[in-house]
């Protein structure tokens, strides 16, 4: 069975892109065939993946218009041992372009219904804001990871995202539900982040991974080369840690095979 996840978060710098691209290349790394798709116009999961964006001729944007089928558009990181729908700023366009398209919620979840069944898992890293874009990815999964800083705002930032997974699964997509949350960025000598990550078991239980991703320079390092932390420094405690989440979520599907 083939899983849809769509990562988001409206709020900025979270850690989104870098967790997609890791999780991707660590699931890929487990023997799960990984489809990433980029819905963000900064493209920054494309760049990530080693895909030169402004040299791409189609992208999701050609998807989401009907200009382009999915399989046309597919790339594969050979770093990453995943395939992905790339993107660049033409994304920008999209969310106009498609205000009066009657479908326009569902445009993603047409598209990937094509290739769908030859991956056991695909990523969606949607841009920070609840816009056109990331309702397409939430219609498009089947559950959402939402990665987050222990910050003091973040409960706060938490509560829109629930009220739209709330929404979606009201209008556009019943089964939608939150697979879990991951705590990013963690610096366990922070007090307030500890006392934030506390809050947040509390407050959503089993939801909460154990699995927490430090604050690791390799991770932000690695993009620039165009690789997954797995590859430019696999023993970093970075690339550990998505490879321990990684596990962490085949123990969950195998736990609720559904
Ligand atoms: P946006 O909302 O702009 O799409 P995002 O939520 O996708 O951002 P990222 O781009 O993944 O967030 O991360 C924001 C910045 O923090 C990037 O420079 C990234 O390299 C860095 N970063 C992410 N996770 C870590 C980490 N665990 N340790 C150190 N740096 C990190
Ligand atoms: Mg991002």
């Amino acid at each position: 069975m083939t899983r849809v996840l769509a990562v988001t978060n409206q709020k900025g710098g979270v850690g989104k892109t870098t967790t997609v691209v890791n999780v991707a290349a660590s699931l890929a790394s487990l023997g799960l065939r990984v489809l990433l798709v980029d819905l963000d116009p900064q493209g920054n999961a494309t760049t990530g993946s080693g895909i030169e964006k402004q040299a791409l001729t189609q992208s999701i944007y050609h998807v989401l218009l009907g200009q382009s089928e999915a399989r046309a558009v597919r790339h594969r990181s050979s770093a990453g041992g995943y395939d992905i729908l790339p993107a660049n700023r033409e994304l920008a366009g999209a969310e106009v372009e498609l205000v009066n398209a009657e479908d326009r919620e569902y445009r993603l979840r047409l598209a990937l219904s094509d290739i769908a069944h030859e991956y056991d898992m695909i990523l969606l890293d949607c841009p920070p804001a609840l816009n056109l874009l990331t309702i397409n990815g939430l219609v498009a999964a089947m559950r959402v990871l939402i990665p987050m800083q222990c910050e003091y705002y973040a409960l706060e930032g938490l509560s829109d995202l629930v009220q739209t997974i709330r929404r979606v699964r009201g209008h556009l997509n019943t089964g939608l539900e939150i697979e879990g949350l991951l705590r990013t960025m963690l610096d366990p000598r922070n007090a307030l982040a500890q006392q934030v990550s506390a809050q947040l078991e509390q407050h959503f239980g089993e939801k909460v991974y154990r699995t927490a991703i430090p604050r690791n320079v390799r991770l932000a390092e690695a993009p620039s080369h165009g690789l997954p932390a797995l590859k430019y420094d696999p023993a970093s405690k970075g690339a550990q840690a998505y490879l321990q989440l990684a596990h962490e979520m085949m123990d969950r599907f195998r736990a609720s095979p559904s």
